[in-house]
């Protein structure tokens, strides 16, 4: 997104621009000649790395002050993070943290719970993970199934799985989805916690992806005991703590499209090497049409930032952009390889992690179709999808749609 910076933003740009030229060399090499290959050595270097960026205020750019944030708005974070794109350096390691979990804590936690979290979390000593996903609760992420009890004293009694859980591998602590009341309907019976990832009865288990790397987990939680302050929002309240999440999901990753480098110049130049394909009458057009919907997406995105800057939360528009700029960029991707061959795919390579990467990029932050139907309904006022579980006790509701299967 190219910015009209006003003169403000534009002295920001510099200052931002000039730490980065300074300290460039301080951050880890992930690529290329003299990259660091070892999985924890990796962690460890990404985790210091977030360290400087935060102590420069590059980090939680957008956090309230007494939080160790900026108190900047999503502009300065965008341009926080076209510099980062610009210097070739990686951002923060903690991106899910920073951008979701904190935020949620800032939104619902206790101030307690703010103390004790928030500031190493931003410099990235505790690194922390999302448990919403299940196996059986994606999409539908109310219909979770993972449930805590609450004891006589207080204290909470966790049972469940979860699964897609980024980062858990090396994170010390997640913000858990679980049913706490399943007499009542789905959205009604459900609290947000925060687990510490070493607690007695958590099991990680790593899920390799296709790209090579293990970012994924599942997560198994057998009779884990959490104390009564655990609780983050109110219990019986999560859903409403989750949608804060999924607002800054949505929001972090709009935002964050710059630093993936899914720019069309960029496809351009690969494609432009290729003195054939230069002249191909069909990579030019399917190269105009990538374009075209990249163009679309960064004016769509200016509204998005207007919104935010005025205080304003996304509409479920946003979903388009996302829709848009992942497909986009997995046209491009095809197309790439289609010039270049098994080359596109050699590894380690420009375009490989990219193209092995994308696919799994459509279900996360939610699927394309969820997102189609959100736009569909809520921006074109097109009829809602039919729904079984209104109203319905969470413990009923299996029954209801063996009941509806049947008939
Ligand atoms: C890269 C990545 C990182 C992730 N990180 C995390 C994480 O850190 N923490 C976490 O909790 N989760 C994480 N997830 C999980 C992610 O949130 C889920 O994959 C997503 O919500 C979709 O759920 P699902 O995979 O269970 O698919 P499902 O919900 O089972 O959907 C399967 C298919 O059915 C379609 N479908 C489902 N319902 C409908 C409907 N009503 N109408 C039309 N089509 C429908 C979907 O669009 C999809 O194509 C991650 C996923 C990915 C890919």
């Amino acid at each position: 997104m190219d910015l009209n910076d006003s003169p403000e933003q534009a002295a920001y740009r510099e200052r931002v621009r000039s730490w980065l030229e300074e300290h460039k060399g301080e951050a880890p090499v992930l690529h290329g000649e003299g990259a660091i290959t070892d999985e924890d050595e990796i962690v460890a270097a990404r985790r210091a790395w977030q360290g400087r960026l935060a102590e420069a205020g590059l980090a939680g750019v957008t956090w309230p002050n007494e939080f160790g944030g900026q108190g900047l708005g999503p502009i300065e974070q965008v341009i926080v993070n076209q510099e980062i794109s610009r210097a070739g350096v990686p951002g923060i390691l903690d991106a899910i943290g920073v951008g979701m979990l904190g935020p949620t804590i800032i939104a619902h936690g206790t101030e307690e719970q703010k103390t004790r979290y928030l500031a190493p979390l931003l410099h990235g000593d505790e690194v922390w993970c999302q448990l919403f996903s299940e196996p059986a609760a994606g999409s539908d992420l109310a219909g979770i199934q993972t449930r805590a009890r609450q004891e006589d004293d207080g204290s909470w009694v966790l049972n469940g799985q979860k699964v897609w859980t980024t980062n858990a591998q090396f994170a010390s602590y997640g913000l858990l989805l679980a049913r706490t009341d399943a007499e009542v309907p789905k959205h009604k019976g459900l609290t947000m916690f925060i687990v510490p990832m070493d607690a007695q009865g958590v099991t990680i288990r790593g899920l390799r992806q296709i790209s090579g790397e293990a970012e994924f987990n599942e997560v198994f939680f057998d009779d884990v005991k959490l104390p009564a302050d655990a609780v983050c929002g109110e219990v019986n309240g999560g859903w409403g703590t989750a949608l804060t999440t999924l607002m800054f999901e949505r929001v972090t990753i709009g935002l964050g499209s710059e630093g993936m480098g899914y720019r069309s110049d960029r496809f351009a130049h690969a494609i432009a090497a290729d003195p054939e394909a230069r002249a191909d009458g069909e990579v030019r057009h399917q190269l105009g049409e990538i374009t075209t919907e990249l163009l679309a997406i960064k004016f769509s995105g200016y509204r998005t930032l207007t919104a935010l800057q005025r205080g304003q939360i996304p509409g479920p528009e946003a979903g388009l952009a996302k829709v848009t700029l992942v497909n986009a960029a997995i046209k491009a991707g095809d197309l790439i390889a289609d010039v270049l061959g098994p080359e596109a795919l050699a590894e380690p390579g420009e375009w490989s992690y990219m193209i092995s990467f994308l696919p799994g990029l459509k279900s996360a932050g939610g699927t394309e179709e969820i997102l189609r139907n959100t736009i569909g309904e809520r921006v074109l006022g097109l009829p809602p999808e039919p729904r079984l579980d209104k109203g319905v006790p969470f413990s009923e509701l299996r029954a209801k749609e063996r009941e509806a299967v049947a008939s």
